[in-house]
């Protein structure tokens, strides 16, 4: 039953760049993961969405004020998260690694990182992982508000290493971003789309119902496919 949300419009917060997730293609229009779900979703079950590339800490702080209806963004649930936010089932799993310089032979785990500033997104879980053990090793965390700035950081020697996402950080490197991984994955929160606590659950439930279709008639691996399976 999509009665709920048959018809109306819901405004829709994410990221700048967090491919493959929700980028800018060479025409300029959003696109990625995320983006083809939401849009698949919002068709099946009948309603639309206008979406709003926010970045992530921004789309997160808009959902709190009700600016916007729902976040997908790449955003792990996480149980701090669910105190605030509903979740939809969970649709990608992810996690947090760190990379360096690809030509960086200096940094090849967290031990080598003893008194110098590493870079990680404001308000996410590779902030708050990097923060979790910055102490233990000696490192100082520089917050930024986009992956891609995060990445010119370390690119030009303003930072040494980034944490970020590995679903992420895999794409950017087989993309030839000048970045390595160095360090094992730290597993996270799967992604989920989320909407403010108590608002909006016609659209929480329309997402879950939509989801569970698009997995069922083969289009969500589809869409997974389209940016995750052939090298480019
Ligand atoms: N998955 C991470 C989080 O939720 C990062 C999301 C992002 O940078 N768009 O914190």
């Amino acid at each position: 039953d999509n009665s709920g949300v048959a018809g109306k419009t819901f405004v829709i917060g994410t990221d700048t760049t967090f491919a493959p997730f929700e980028f800018r293609d060479s025409s300029g229009e959003l696109t990625g993961i995320d983006m083809d779900l939401i849009r698949a979703i919002a068709e099946s079950q009948g309603f639309e969405v206008e979406i709003r590339s926010l970045g992530f800490n921004a789309a997160l702080q808009a959902l709190s004020s009700n600016q916007v209806d729902g976040v997908i963004a790449g955003m792990s649930i996480t149980d701090e998260r669910r105190q605030i936010y509903d979740f939809s089932e969970p649709y990608f799993e992810s996690g947090v690694q760190m990379a360096v310089d690809q030509d960086d032979t200096t940094i090849t785990g967290y031990q080598d990182l003893a008194g110098k500033t590493v870079v990680a997104k404001t308000g996410s879980e590779g902030e708050a992982y990097a923060k979790s053990i910055a102490d233990q090793y000696g490192f100082t965390v520089n917050s930024l508000d986009q992956s891609a700035t995060m990445y010119e950081a370390v690119k030009s020697g303003n930072a040494v290493a980034v944490f970020d996402d590995y679903p992420v950080l895999a794409y950017g490197v087989a993309q030839n971003n000048g970045l390595k991984t160095v360090t094992e994955k730290v597993p996270g929160g799967s992604y989920g789309f989320a909407v403010n606590k108590g608002q909006n659950p016609e659209l929480l439930a329309a997402f879950n119902t939509g989801l569970a279709q698009l997995k069922a008639s083969g289009e969500y691996q589809r869409i997974l496919d389209k940016y995750l399976a052939a090298p480019q």
